[in-house]
This record gives C-alpha cells, structure tokens and sequence, in this order.
C-alpha cells in the first residue's frame, strides 16, 4: 500500500534533479569561509530578504535558538503569539539555552499593536521582567498556517521599536506567507532585525535553514551557531540543495495551498470543528468534538488506509500538504479522513 503521508511538510524526499545539484556542489571547508555553495547561497537569502547577510544553520530550531542570543539577555521577556514553535517545539530551548521566559498575545498565533502594547513591561521597573524582544510567526503552525497580517506586523514592529525592544521573525514557513500574501520575502521581513527561514518544510530540501539580518549580528549568530555545535564543514552540498530549489521557485507553493483547501472543505462536512478562514497555506487542523472518535482514533483508522496524519493534541488532528503529495492524493486522502472521521 503507498503511504499518503500528510503528517508534516518535512517529510519530503529530494528529487534526482536536486540530488544531482548537490552531487556537483563545489565544496570546501565552511569553517574557513571558503564553501562556494554554501557563500552562494547566504547571499542570495540575505538579498531575498533585503538583509545584509545571512547564516546557513542545521534547522529552524537552531535559527530560532540563535535568534533569541542575539536579541536577549537571560531574564527578559519575550512577547510571542500563542502556540508558537518557539514555546511548544522546541524542548524547552528557549529557557535553557536564552534563559528568557515568554508573555502570550492575542490568540490563534496572531496578535495586535494594542497586544504587545498590553504585554509590554518597560526594563526601568524594579520588579518586573524587562520586555526586549517581540516574536511573530509568519505563517503560524499551530494557529494552522495562517499567515500575519501585514498591517500588524508593521504597526507591532513600529511600536516594540519605539519602546526599545527587539523584533524577531519566525519565517520557517515564509515561502508560503509570500506566495499567500503575494507580497515578497523582502517586504515581510522588513520590519525585523533578524529573520529565519527554513529550506526543509515547503521548498522541499532536506535539510537547513538560513538566519538573516544586519552583518554585525550576523558575525555574532556565527558564534552563537558555533556554541550550539552546529557549525559544519563542507556544507555546500546541503546548501546545494536550497540554491537548486530557489531557482526552481516557489510558485509551486499554491498547489500546495489548493490541496489543503480541497482537504479542508471535505473535513468541514463531517462534523469536525475547522476554521476555514485560518486554511489560508498548506495546513489543516481539525478538532474533534465528544461526539466524534478522538484524534487518536482517527490517526489510526486513516494510517490503517495508508492516510498518515498528526495527532497535534487529544481532539486535534493536523494534515500537511507539500511537494510530494497531488491533488489526486489529497482528494483520496480527503475521503480516507472524512471516512475515520464519521465512522461509528
Ligand atoms: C518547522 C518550524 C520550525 C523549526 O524547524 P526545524 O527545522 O524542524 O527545527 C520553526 N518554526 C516554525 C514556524 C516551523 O514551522
């Protein structure tokens, strides 16, 4: 039976195109700067998202981890979206590593200026932990790959900027928010002082992500990425990988967006609870309310069909699209899901 395998966007394998692009990456030792693929690579990322420079990291979790090294001191707090990677999925990094704790806005992932505003605590106060950081998630995971809304993330950037504090994009599912907005990787990070996006989620790539920003925090995120055991040698041949996928596009990205839709609306039929509004990129999360079989259940019954999907909590369920699913395979997958949904 072939696996429908719809439990996240990283499970992906290269294509003998992309497999052929990092066979023929010239190489040498990152360590000494002197990687040609990898050197390519930072570049273009960083001109992608209009920064100075960029850093090629192991994964999306290590971009974040960097992030919040260079943008905090152990203590202070960071005023982050609910349910956001960098609280839920990531072991507890950001507390052991940063040493920082973490105030939630608004709801769903997304939040307002008035939010922050409302989380802000100033660092002049004898009692309270200093805010020096504001994080956003751009398209957010748990929130089901909504993507921010522009217009707050400018106004909440403008207004942590004026009182002092830092701004940090999550962008590992930046590719999608662009080709969902239309607007471009550049515009929606232009009002962060460090960015990261991820290679391994919708571009299809095995493994990396790139850290971008002003080139004295780059130099810094060097290290900090060095302390973190992550420095790595010759590279290039991961870094292969993301040049290969950046000049096939990303446009292929709204088949992605399509699939989860088509998935959604079929799901919606049944009973579960799902926000349409929020299937605005490649995810689709679902609740299942006490009548229905729970999220275990349904994993199991749509597995048993060679459907496989996440259970993200007891009653909720997620699903992914990406680059090695169709829309046939969705549509199938759709009838498998709505099937362990509904059946008694
Ligand atoms: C997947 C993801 C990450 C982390 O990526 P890894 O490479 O798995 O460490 C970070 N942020 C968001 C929003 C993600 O979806």
């Amino acid at each position: 039976m072939r696996h429908i395998d719809l439990r996240s966007d990283t499970v992906t394998v290269p294509s003998a195109a992309m497999r052929a692009a990092m066979a023929a990456a010239p190489v040498g030792d990152d360590q000494y700067g002197e990687d040609p693929s990898v050197n390519r690579l930072q570049e273009r990322v960083a001109a992608l998202l209009g920064k100075e420079a960029a850093l090629f990291v192991p994964s999306g979790t290590m971009a974040n981890q960097i992030g919040l090294q260079l943008l905090t001191q152990p203590g202070d707090e960071v005023v982050v979206g609910a349910e956001a990677h960098i609280t839920w999925h990531e072991a507890g990094a950001s507390a052991f590593n940063a040493g920082v704790q973490f105030v939630v806005a608004g709801a769903g992932g997304l939040f307002s200026a008035a939010d922050f505003q409302a989380a802000f605590k100033p660092d002049n106060h004898v009692v309270f932990p200093p805010t020096s950081l504001v994080c956003i998630e751009n398209t957010h995971n748990r929130g089901g790959g909504v993507v921010f809304p522009q217009a707050d993330v400018v106004t909440i950037c403008d207004a942590a900027h004026a009182a002092g504090c830092k701004t940090y994009l999550d962008g590992a599912r930046l590719f999608n928010a662009a080709v969902a907005s239309g607007r471009s990787l550049a515009e929606l990070a232009a009002p962060f002082d460090v960015v990261s996006v991820a290679l391994s989620k919708g571009l299809g790539c095995p493994v990396g992500s790139l850290v971008a920003g002003s080139r004295q925090h780059m130099l810094r995120a060097v290290r900090a990425r060095r302390r973190f055991g992550g420095a790595m040698r010759q590279s290039g041949i991961l870094a292969a990988a993301g040049t290969y996928a950046l000049d096939r596009g990303f446009d292929h990205l709204a088949v992605d967006h399509a699939n989860a839709r088509l998935l959604a609306e079929r799901i919606a039929q049944t009973g579960a609870e799902i926000d349409l509004a929020t299937v605005q990129t490649n995810i689709v999360i679902f609740r299942l309310p006490a009548h229905l079989p729970d999220a275990a259940t349904v994993v199991r019954r749509a597995g048993e069909q060679g459907v496989l999907v996440s259970a993200f909590a007891p009653r909720t369920v997620r699903a992914t699209t990406h680059l090695n699913v169709d829309a046939a395979d969705c549509q199938h997958a759709a009838e498998v899901l709505a099937g362990a949904i509904t059946a008694s």
